[in-house]
């Protein structure tokens, strides 16, 4: 943010802070006035993270050189001039554009600032048979709204110049890969949020400070530091929240002296929750003039003390140090383990060091509980873990150790533990801060993680080994820290019994679901063996481990869940917390189980009646089943089995249940394996993996669509497909659904049975009622009978509607329906196997691959229907490529669109006039809302009609059929459902 002249120059990075923290923009405008505060110098951190950013940018721009791209280069930093040398580079055309510098005028601002590359796209505009989209370089391993904000700004400045809005938006992540987003499903956010920005510029309205994501790197962080000091601000008490600070706000509780004297009941708060943040005010506001202090929390079932095993002489205290700025997502560089009095370093210095090192220390932790089977592994807050599943997926190695561990529950959080056990005068919780309570003063160079951080990058530029010295005798104090804090809980916990962890009643339960998961994968790597260079068997042994991988973030899920204090739960959508019992347990009408009612304070929560969830228990969570649950009076009820009914307690929090089982779709999987290792029956499933062109009968083609309408082109090619697979690529708009419906219906016209699967009944139903809307048309004119296989109060169809719908798998009409719609689950099934000549899959982009193989013994031909540009799969674990990827990602590869003679590309995008639009949406629905309508063209594909009328692909807006009885064929929702209209030669209606 600049002054420009008489106006303010606004940049990309003013709009992504403004989106973070508008008190940190009203801070900005002060600046520029040079009005107080000052902002403090960038942090060693930021200056690192710059410095990796640039690196990042420089490397793409060495790639493209070394690719032969034809550049030109933008190299100046004075805007104004560098403006119109990329208007001149723009019109000459180059291949890429670096660092072009873009600025607009708006309402009272000015806009600009130099994008890192613009990339030529063959899409026409004032420049001439091309126009360009802008790409940006970021570290992230993903793509973040802020970069889009930045992206859409330059879009459309981008478009000021070039007259046409890009359709892309492009990031190089530091993953390597390239992240492509349509910019029109952005553009009207990005938009809305700039002119808030410029009118808070032009007229700025009170903000205040507050704690957010964005504190930690911002350069005002000290003047609001300053600010909740002063103030005594009850941002100040450990671990409140922003929830919990406007409760107390409204209720006249401004200060944390006034809380910590609060005596009256506040609005929103369940007591417990209250007492502990009046407790915890207290004892910091004493701490200001007085000695540390605690006060040790009220025992809970799972929580705090019950967390925390009996000593042993062989405990291992565990501290990670890592890097998140090496490239390709980090590197764990140190592991220090403290145990009996000695300390040890595992370094690493690169991606086979870590490896080494993890191997390293994973047989540390397997010999020394081998010879104390009574000792854990202690650490401070979650870090450790989380990087430990991290390492294991990456390198492929130790994961049904470090599952094992941790169902075991030998790493001991003890920042959980202190959460949950004792309440300190400390501000905040962090591991250095609680050193107050037992006695521990560090000395040293490095005296915090960051610093650790900035340390080691100084030793990779410099190779300084005295640097290492110092981050190691920082690590080991940290180990030692850990220590004394749980020596310093065993000193100070209350008399009891010891908790016996990792043993807990539904443990048994737990070890049949490990047990399970561990034969199987036993058994896909005999079948496999060593895939050594052989990639299709690297891809097979890393599909067939797809579903144990995606299972574990669940269950850590549940785990973190149980971890959590009940105050935190009562913010947390997948939990409920805070439940107190309102009378004893009851038994319920049967005897065998009883049912017990709960009072809960206001909270959200996507917890359901019906649903089964999560309780803690001291070994691994049970299940209760929610009976009853009544949000206005806060009541909930709750029912377990007799044998369990002490999972009833007193007081309780819900938390998620684990992952969906998968059982079935895994062991489909694992006889495509089988197959697939043998005589490769599964043609289908071969190309696939192979990423063979389609195999159809005259042998291949340039061109399978061949330039033909594209109803009659797929037509053409399904029918001529010889157990192989076909991919059919179209952006939203195409009309997909409109395609794939008579496509089926012309295969089953040839006599052909067809199953129609995808990710979600919403997905296939579109499809059904496609085909059902297609038999209705005058060209095809016979009727077959249509299934749908779903699951209870999974059915959304119209009442009436002619599509058959059963719930169990057994029922006739799934075997004998030429059409027969099913998930995963149902196709995947050994029934299923041969049943089906053809499986066409919608919304493949979001099929995993996995799943995909999974039912690919189903039918002997496979059609993919999809955009991989569309959302992508919604995947929980970490994944190596390919079992990472959609379908449709896998068989495009590095293109971005399916090349002709490797499936159908419907034509892109070139919507509906929205003249002609059915519902008449507007230009953000019908098509890309940046182009007024006079630009658009009515033309996207066209299919012949009887009398000489014909269809247009439009976008996916249901038009009402007035004219149809409602629960008839024709009466349907849903995307997609009436994506047609006729028009005549002339192009009217
Ligand atoms: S330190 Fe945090 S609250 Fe303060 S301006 Fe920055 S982001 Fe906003």
């Amino acid at each position: 943010m600049k002054t420009f002249g008489d106006t303010i120059l606004l940049s990309a990075s003013d709009v992504m802070r403004f989106a973070g923290c508008q008190h940190a923009t009203a801070h900005d405008l002060r600046w520029m006035r040079r009005e107080p505060p000052k902002p403090r110098e960038a942090g060693a951190e930021a200056v690192i993270l710059q410095g990796k950013g640039d690196a990042h940018e420089a490397g793409h721009l060495d790639k493209l050189r070394a690719d032969g791209r034809r550049i030109i280069g933008i190299e100046g930093n004075d805007l104004v001039r560098d403006v119109g040398a990329t208007l001149a580079a723009l019109r000459e055309g180059p291949e890429v554009i670096y660092q072009g510098a873009l600025m607009a005028r708006g309402e009272g601002a000015a806009w600009g600032g130099w994008s890192d590359f613009l990339e030529r796209v063959d899409r026409p505009s004032k420049l001439g048979e091309y126009s360009y989209e802008v790409v940006d370089t970021k570290l992230k391993r993903s793509v973040t709204a802020k970069h889009v904000l930045q992206l859409a700004l330059y879009s459309d400045l981008l478009a000021e110049v070039q007259g046409v809005h890009p359709e892309h938006i492009h990031v190089e992540l530091g993953t390597g890969k390239r992240a492509t987003l349509r910019l029109v499903e952005f553009a009207a956010y990005a938009r809305r949020l700039r002119r808030r920005l410029q009118g808070f510029v032009a007229s700025p309205w009170a903000t205040r400070a507050a704690p957010c994501a964005d504190c930690d790197l911002c350069r005002w962080g000290d003047a609001c530091d300053d600010q909740w000091r002063a103030e005594d601000s009850l941002f100040g008490v450990a671990n409140i929240s922003k929830v919990q600070v406007a409760k107390l706000e409204a209720a006249g509780v401004r200060t944390m002296a006034e809380l910590a004297s609060l005596d009256r009941v506040v609005r929103g708060l369940s007591p417990s929750t209250q007492g502990k943040l009046v407790l915890q005010a207290k004892l910091q506001h004493d701490r200001k003039t007085g000695e540390p202090t605690h006060v040790l929390r009220e025992p809970e079932p799972g929580r705090g003390y019950a967390l925390l095993p009996r000593r042993d002489p062989g405990d291992i205290f565990y501290d990670i140090e890592g890097d998140p700025h090496v490239d390709g997502g980090g590197l764990e560089y140190l592991h220090g383990l403290w145990c009996g009095g000695e300390f040890h370093a595992l370094w690493s210095h690169d991606r086979a060091g870590e490896k080494e090192a993890l191997r390293k220390l994973l047989g540390f932790f397997e010999a020394r509980l081998r010879e104390s089977p009574e000792a854990h592994i202690y650490h401070y807050a979650a870090y450790e873990v989380t990087a430990l599943k991290r390492l294991t997926v990456r390198h492929g190695i130790g994961e049904a150790l470090l599952d094992r561990l941790l169902r075991e529950r030998r790493f001991v959080d003890l920042y959980t533990v202190v959460r949950g056990a004792v309440v300190a005068s400390e501000d905040n919780y962090s591991i250095k801060s609680l050193e107050a309570l037992y006695g521990l003063e560090r000395d040293g160079e490095v005296k915090t993680a960051g610093g650790s951080v900035v340390a080691y990058e100084r030793y990779r530029d410099t190779g300084d080994e005295a640097i290492l010295k110092e981050i190691e005798a920082y690590n080991r104090v940290d180990c030692v820290s850990t220590e004394k804090l749980r020596d310093w809980l065993v000193t100070v916990r209350p008399a009891g019994e010891w908790p016996v962890l990792g043993q807990g009643s539904a443990d048994a339960e737990e070890s049949d679901s490990a047990r399970k998961d561990r034969e199987h994968e036993e058994e896909v790597r005999r079948l496999l063996g060593e895939p050594g260079e052989d990639k299709v068997r690297r891809a097979l042994l890393d599909l067939g481990l797809f579903h144990r991988r995606e299972a574990k973030p669940a269950w850590w899920a549940v785990l973190a869940s149980v971890d959590k204090q009940p105050e935190e739960l009562e913010e947390d959508l997948d939990a409920l917390g805070g439940l107190e019992a309102m009378g004893p347990a009851e038994p319920t009408s049967t005897r065998k189980s009883v049912q017990r009612r709960y009072r809960f304070p206001p909270q959200e929560t996507k917890i359901r009646a019906g649903q089964t969830v999560s309780v803690p228990t001291d070994g691994f969570p049970d299940t209760v089943e929610v009976v009853e649950l009544d949000h206005a009076r806060g009541e909930v009820l709750l029912k377990k089995g007799n044998a369990k009914a002490h999972l009833l307690a007193d007081r309780l929090s819900l938390h998620p249940t684990g992952p969906l089982k998968t059982d079935v779709i895994r062991d489909g999987l694992r006889a495509v394996i089988v197959d697939q290792c043998g005589e490769k029956r599964l043609t289908a499933v071969d190309d696939l993996l192979a990423r063979r062109p389609p195999r159809l009968r005259g042998g291949p083609v340039a061109d399978i669509l061949g330039g033909r309408d594209p109803v009659e082109g797929t037509v053409d090619a399904v029918l001529r497909m010889e157990g192989t697979v076909l991919p059919i690529q179209g952006p939203p708009g195409t009309g997909k659904t409109y395609v794939t419906a008579r496509a089926i219906l012309a295969l089953v016209r040839e006599g052909k049975r067809v199953g129609v699967a995808a990710s979600s009944h919403e997905a296939i139903r579109n499809v059904l009622l496609g085909c059902l809307s297609a038999l209705e048309e005058a060209d095809l004119p016979f009727d077959c009978e249509i299934a749908h296989k779903v699951g209870e109060g999974e059915d959304s169809y119209e009442e009436g509607c002619p599509i058959q719908r059963p719930t169990s798998n057994d029922a006739a009409i799934l075997s004998a329906a030429p059409v027969v719609g099913g998930t995963a689950w149902f196709f995947a099934r050994d029934e299923q196997a041969g049943r089906f000549d053809y499986l066409f899959v919608d919304e493949a982009g979001q099929m995993g691959l996995a799943n995909l193989l999974g039912m690919g013994r189903a039918a002997r031909n496979i059609v993919l229907v999809g955009d991989p540009r569309q959302l992508p799969q919604v995947i929980q674990g970490s994944h190596p490529d390919p079992a990472g990827l959609s379908c449709l990602e896998w068989l495009l590869g590095e293109a971005s669109t399916i090349p002709p003679d490797r499936g159908i590309f419907l034509p892109v995008s070139r919507r509906m006039h929205p003249d002609a639009c059915p519902l008449h949406l507007g230009p953000g629905l019908c098509g890309p809302a940046p182009e007024p309508p006079r630009h658009r063209q009515t033309e996207g594909w066209q299919h012949p009609l009887p009398g000489g009328r014909r269809l247009l692909g439009a976008c996916g807006a249901q038009r009402p059929r007035p004219d149809l009885p409602r629960g008839g064929r024709g009466h349907r929702r849903g995307r997609g459902s009436a994506p047609l209209r006729a028009l005549d030669r002339q192009g009217r209606r």
